[in-house]
């Protein structure tokens, strides 16, 4: 299972996209935290077995990566 959301950073304002992988380890949840990729501030946590991605989203007229 994995969960899918775009978040707004609650410092420098741009989205990025944060995934939750399932890393296959059962049990063993642990809090994880939700930096942003664009200035590594952090974004809340999540309890989670699995693995925590954050990706930058380019929305707008921006620049596409
Ligand atoms: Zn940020």
């Amino acid at each position: 299972m994995f969960n899918d959301g775009i978040y707004k950073c609650i410092a420098c304002g741009k989205c990025f996209s944060v995934t939750i992988s399932n890393a296959g380890y059962p049990g063993g949840k642990e809090r994880e935290s939700i930096n942003c990729p664009w200035c590594g501030a952090e974004n809340g946590s999540e309890v989670t077995s699995g693995i925590i991605t954050t990706r930058k989203v380019i929305t707008g007229n921006g620049d596409n990566q």
